[in-house]
């Protein structure tokens, strides 16, 4: 069921298939894009869909790449100093990579989240060594980001903070990675980009590195579609602190997916496609249909943020799960 976009394999894929690596860190980026193709049914035959599996990522999220990238600019540029201990608000993935990067790098790192995020997130973060702070849950990713500043106003000499909302880094390191793979792996068919805005990192440098290869290309955003929603790792924009590095202007469209929608979506995904992601992958994947129903011919490429094992405790798979009829879901948990 599952085609290659090419019998023949690249020679980096080759290169990847042997490499022996000295750090986790090497093995960021470089993640595989798997053709969706159960789920697509009612598609015109012209178009083909694609999902990048972010999920491989070794800190299991696509945050790997923008909060490396962050780092390594804090230690080129000199911010990032021996003894210093890196700081960040974060809905989790960011934080799980942070926490990863500075135990391989031997830097302390204290991240500050609400409160509500999955209990897998916290233990993962304190897993890899690292200090969690937590922020009211009522206020949402934005209390972490105010909670955050204001613990640096006290203390400015201890801190690195990455600042993945405002931090040009965070959108290059896509720039840079993710979106000249996704050109690569579909030999430049690309015609439509699809991701979520968290941060907007993705959707932006991905974006603005596939544009620049070729205009006509598509690039739209899939954001929550109320203030209230259930899709970690997604932003409502216009109930949020916008981040610095999100220019709405540069985006083609932006598809509103409701919480019901995406989880949905997660369940055809893993019990269709025997792929288990996240809520923010459900949503880019609805998004995505919602596109290729429009269209006669395309290559569409979304991007799965990450895999669906952290958020098995979460309302995902307890409690929505049993008012939504969809698929077989007659298993206990
Ligand atoms: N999905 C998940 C699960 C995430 O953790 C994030 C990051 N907040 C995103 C999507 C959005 O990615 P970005 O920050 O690059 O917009």
């Amino acid at each position: 069921m599952l085609k290659a976009i090419s019998g023949r394999r690249l020679p980096t894929e080759d290169l990847r298939a042997q490499k022996k690596v000295e750090s986790v860190l090497d093995l960021i980026g470089d993640t595989p894009l798997l053709e969706i193709c159960k789920i697509t049914q009612g598609i015109a035959r012209g178009v083909r869909i694609f999902a990048k599996l972010e999920g491989f990522n070794p800190g299991g999220s696509v945050k790997d790449r923008a909060a490396w990238r962050m780092v390594r600019d804090g230690i080129e540029s000199g911010r990032l100093a021996k003894g210093k201990t890196i700081l960040d608000s974060t809905s989790g993935n960011t934080g799980i990579a942070l926490a990863m990067i500075g135990a391989v790098l031997g830097y302390p790192v204290e991240l500050v989240m609400p409160s509500n995020v999955s209990a897998e997130r916290k233990r993962m973060i304190g897993a890899f060594g690292a200090k969690v702070i937590l922020s009211d849950p009522l206020e949402g990713s934005d209390g972490a980001i105010r909670l955050c500043r204001k613990i640096l106003e006290q203390n400015p000499q201890k801190y690195f903070k990455p600042d993945q909302y405002f931090n040009p880094m965070n959108s290059q390191a896509h720039y840079e990675g993710t979106g000249p793979e996704i050109y690569r792996q579909t030999r430049g068919e690309i015609t439509h980009f699809i991701a979520g805005i968290g941060t907007g990192g993705t959707i932006m440098g991905a974006g603005r590195y596939l544009r620049e290869r070729n205009p006509r290309i598509r690039v739209i955003a899939v954001e929550p579609d109320d203030a209230l929603h259930g899709l970690e790792g997604l932003k409502h924009m216009a109930s949020s602190i916008v981040p610095g590095i999100y220019h709405e202007e540069e985006l083609d469209d932006k598809i509103p997916v409701a919480t019901e929608a995406a989880y949905s979506m997660v369940y055809r995904l893993s019990q269709e496609e025997g792929i288990l992601v996240g809520q923010s992958s459900g949503a880019a994947m609805h998004a995505t249909l919602e596109v290729a129903r429009r269209l006669s011919s395309g290559t569409l490429v979304t991007l799965f943020p990450d895999f669906g094992d952290k958020y098995l405790t979460t309302n995902l798979w307890v409690g929505w799960r049993d008012r939504l009829s969809v698929g077989n879901l007659n298993f206990s948990i």
